[in-house]
């Protein structure tokens, strides 16, 4: 077999889209596994609707996906040998110029160069729908230029595909129908076949096709949400292929040694939101803490304290975006003095006990104070639970009458992770000061 050859040909027409991606990635996982080469063409005949700006937005995140191709090409820059295969059909009276009516503007006559259409069944193999046949008959001779200047989205497709050496042709099932028409224009021009291979549509939760209305189809925009693209990646490869086991979390590199076409799928692929973020929690899990900060662009007024609570963001958040969330929510109160007051520090203080909130607070001190510096929220907890319980053994209250105003004369919040956590986050020295000034509340 020739080597392989694959292209993603994406339209400059709108942002970066989550189906041109997965698009791109198989053609991409496809041509690695088979040591072939894959090229990326960008498809801006259409002058009118493309945008600089997209073709930025499309080149920039197939290289964020690490979609490294071996050559880029431009569709408009190949202009001037579509009109040479335009005229070389032409001259053979396989194809004519015809001039017409124009549809848009009354009474003028536009040019457009038609194919000479022999109206027959065209049948052709689909790596993953089988055969498929269509009768052409009944789209005449359809037009393939506007002049022969100009070609249109199939003709200039089938002549690069040709002249890019494409073997294989794998994109969206709905360039199914396109198929038959291409597949003319090729044997007009003397084109080889290549392999193709339609991927089932991506359909939203409602199973309609993924569309805006379905949340965000921008592959940036999940990017700016903070998935990292090593789990957009894994998560876009299993939207309609399987591996054949039960593995869940790839590689880019562990999907090319993996991939093949016989484990697309033909029916629909569910977009799952939730499978998404756990997929992405994963590899943030994945990251070490330095990684973790940089890559999700974390900041906090002190960095210590950040490194500290990298475990807890790791276990809550499933996104950038969260974890950030968490440092300027939850978890603020690391960085900032929590600023109390007397009726939530003693919300839960039986009323048969009073003051017990202060001789609680007072009597954990020295409990902590014997603690070691930087131990886990599991050996803090070991260490102070016998005093909680101590206090719930004196009757009335349990043990979150001593817990809850522990935790917030740490926090200052009415949701903030658990004490012990905070204790082993803030450490010995900044708890005591939190707490002393918990009691000065109360004494006052
Ligand atoms: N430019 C076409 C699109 O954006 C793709 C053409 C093809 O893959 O054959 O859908």
């Amino acid at each position: 077999m020739n080597k392989v050859v694959t292209r993603i040909a994406p339209s400059p027409t709108g942002r970066f889209h989550i189906g041109t991606a997965r698009t791109a990635l198989f053609n991409y996982l496809f041509a690695r596994h088979m040591g072939g080469s894959f090229l990326i063409r960008v498809e801006d005949t259409d002058r009118e609707r493309s945008k600089p700006e997209f073709e930025k937005d499309i080149l920039d995140g197939l290289a964020g996906l690490g979609l490294v191709a071996d050559e880029t090409v431009r569709q408009s820059e190949r202009v001037d040998r579509h009109t040479e295969l335009l005229k070389e059909l032409v001259g053979r009276d396989l194809a004519y110029v015809s001039h017409e009516e124009s549809k848009t503007e009354a009474g003028k006559t536009v040019e457009v160069v038609r194919l000479r259409n022999p109206g027959r069944e065209v049948t052709f193999h689909d790596e993953v729908r089988g055969d498929i046949t269509f009768d052409t008959t009944e789209l005449g001779d359809f037009v393939i230029a506007r002049s022969l200047t100009d070609p249109l989205y199939h003709f200039a497709v089938v002549a690069d595909d040709m002249d890019m050496g494409v073997t294989h042709v794998i994109r969206g099932e709905d360039h199914i129908s396109n198929t038959p028409r291409q597949i003319l224009i090729q044997e007009a021009i003397g084109a080889p076949r290549p392999v193709y291979a339609h991927l089932p549509l991506i359909l939203d939760e409602k199973r309609a096709k993924l569309s805006k209305r379905s949340g965000a189809t921008s592959v940036q925009d999940y990017l700016d949400e903070g998935i990292l693209p090593e789990a957009l990646v894994n998560y876009l490869a299993l939207l309609g292929w399987n591996p054949g086991d039960t593995r869940e979390y790839f590689t880019l590199q562990e999907l090319v040694d993996a991939f093949s076409l016989e484990g697309i799928q033909k029916s629909g692929a569910a977009w799952d939101r939730e499978k998404l973020l756990s997929v992405n929690q994963h590899w943030m899990r994945e990251l070490t803490t330095d990684a973790f900060i940089t890559r999700g662009n974390l900041t906090a007024p002190d960095e210590k304290l950040l490194i500290e609570s990298v475990p807890l963001l790791k276990e809550r958040a499933r996104t950038f975006s969260e974890a950030r969330e968490l440092l300027s929510g939850e978890l603020s109160c690391l960085f900032t003095k929590p600023e109390l007051h007397r009726e939530l520090l003693v919300a839960k203080e039986p009323t048969e006990r009073p003051g017990m909130t202060e001789t609680a607070l007072e009597s954990l001190q020295e409990p902590i104070k014997s603690l070691p510096e930087g131990i886990s929220a599991e050996v803090v907890k070991e260490s102070l639970m016998p005093f909680a319980d101590a206090e719930e053994a004196k009757g009335k209250g349990g043990r979150g009458a001593v817990l809850w105003p522990l935790r917030y004369a740490l926090s200052g919040r009415e949701r903030s992770p658990d004490p012990f956590t905070l204790i082993a986050i803030l450490g010995k020295e900044e708890t005591l000061s939190r707490l002393e000034k918990a009691v000065a509340i109360l004494e006052g």
